[in-house]
């Protein structure tokens, strides 16, 4: 199998360790740039990408996924890792930065609070032949994405009760070449679809 590297200094690191493990791939955790030595791919969890971006740079990794990323390594991030990979947030906390990488805008909390986190099933055709678990807890979504982001599933805003949130559709999962990025959460439902998808679509 694979060897992917899991983003390890904040986030949910064991949901994303179990479901790669069973899916066969071998795992480590990511904590210095010597752990992305031979990686495959690398997954940037959930959690809080405030924190992420502070710990990656304060402990000098955050170079290194930066440069990693350029170099084409295949990385998938959900919902924190999202706002990571993405080229610029629209709602940073004061001195926030991504690795960037993922050629969209993305807005924090976009679906509002804790209180107003949500299930759906979602449509992912590219993705699985049937609707995708989807869980979204303080999720982002992507008010603006370029010209080579190919969107892979939307949600309407309207499911937000954030009253700052976006207006129509919003997309929620999007792929750039070896970038792959969802505001939800796959690791939490048991639904593997997305990844699958990343270890035999987006890797190989
Ligand atoms: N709101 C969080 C952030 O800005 C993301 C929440 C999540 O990963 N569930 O990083």
């Amino acid at each position: 199998g694979s060897l992917v590297g899991v983003f390890a200094l904040q986030g949910d690191v064991a949901e994303h360790v179990r479901v790669l493990t069973a899916l066969g791939a071998r795992v480590r955790p990511v904590r210095s740039a010597a752990d992305l030595a031979g990686l495959d791919g690398l997954v940037i969890p959930g959690g809080e990408s405030s924190v992420m971006d502070k710990l990656s740079r304060l402990l000098g990794v955050a170079p290194a996924i930066r440069q990693a990323i350029g170099e084409g390594l295949p990385v998938y991030g959900t919902c924190a890792g999202m706002i990571m990979l993405a080229e610029s947030i629209a709602n940073p906390i004061a001195g926030q930065q991504s690795f960037g990488g993922l050629d969209i805008t993305v807005q924090r909390n976009a679906f509002g609070g804790q209180v107003e986190s949500f299930e759906t099933a979602l449509e992912v055709p590219e993705v699985s032949g049937d609707p995708v678990h989807a869980v979204f807890i303080r999720a982002p979504a992507v008010l603006r994405a370029g010209p080579d982001v190919q969107v892979l599933a939307t949600v309407p805003a309207s499911r937000s009760g954030n009253p700052e949130r976006p207006a129509g559709d919003v997309p929620v999962a999007v792929r750039q070449g070896r970038l792959l990025a969802t505001s939800f959460h796959p690791e939490v439902t048991g639904d593997w679809s997305f990844h699958r998808y990343f270890l035999e679509h987006v890797i190989r």
